[in-house]
């Protein structure tokens, strides 16, 4: 088969042999793409070792699968970027973590989706701007990543009216969240729904991901481990991290 050429960011790296390593990459033109990289841990005389590391950006050769959900093999890897400022906090590096994860639970493979691309290399670049930006915005930048994951994959709860009864949830009123049910579910109609959570109602006054991160990123969590039918590896220690809300908010 033709080898292709693509823009991609690691999501997963796992050891195969002494020599080698399986890659998942996030690319531009072809969604998620399984690789073996054979002699990646080690540099040859005439090749320099390939050393990818996880949450970096490169351009990529590669033989695909020949069948589906197969592995196909990395013929080249030019490292593009590697978000230094990322890995200079626990916070922004478990936010690159679990953004990688998402993608690689929840897309499949040979499934393109550019903007999903875009979105995720924005969001590393957000991370990686330690000067610039605060635990605050990272945590807001991650949550508005977990929401464009969620569109990417046909998945946009429904946070302004009742997904029953479709009455507008009135400001400030608390309201409940059923991800089978796909959205909001006011008072009346949440008795019906034995899988739901409660959410105050500040919180979704407020614009996505600004007011209270943390409790912006365990929603939307509660509803993407739904989807996923399983929860997060990395979701644990993350949510100890997020700055927690504030007690004026
Ligand atoms: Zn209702």
């Amino acid at each position: 088969m033709a080898v292709r050429t693509d823009r991609g960011i690691v999501i997963r790296l796992t050891e195969f042999s002494e020599t080698s390593q399986i890659v998942s990459l996030f690319t531009a033109d072809a969604g998620q793409v399984r690789l073996i990289a054979k002699g990646s841990r080690r540099g040859t005389k005439t090749r320099v070792a390939i050393g990818l590391d996880l949450l970096e950006l490169g351009e990529l050769s590669y033989a695909p699968a020949r069948q589906h959900a197969g592995l196909g093999t990395l013929a080249e890897w030019v490292q593009r970027g590697t978000f230094p400022g990322l890995r200079r906090e626990m916070l922004r590096l478990y936010c690159g973590l679990y953004a990688a994860e998402l993608v690689g639970v929840l897309t499949e493979q040979d499934d393109p989706h550019a903007s999903l691309y875009d979105a995720l290399l924005a969001l590393l670049g957000e991370l990686d701007d330690f000067e610039g930006n605060s635990q605050e915005h990272a945590a807001g930048a991650l949550v508005r990543f977990q929401m464009e994951l969620l569109i990417a994959i046909g998945y946009q709860p429904n946070l302004r009216n009742c997904v029953t009864c479709g009455r507008p949830r009135p400001p400030r009123a608390a309201a409940y969240f059923g991800s089978a049910a796909g959205g909001l579910l006011c008072r009346d109609c949440q008795t019906a729904q034995t899988e739901k959570r409660k959410v105050r109602g500040n919180l979704l006054d407020a614009k996505l991901g600004t007011g209270d991160a943390r409790g912006w990123f365990e929603l939307l969590d509660y509803h993407l481990s739904h989807v996923a039918g399983r929860g997060f590896r990395t979701a644990g220690r993350l949510k100890q991290m997020l700055p927690p809300r504030r007690r004026a908010t």
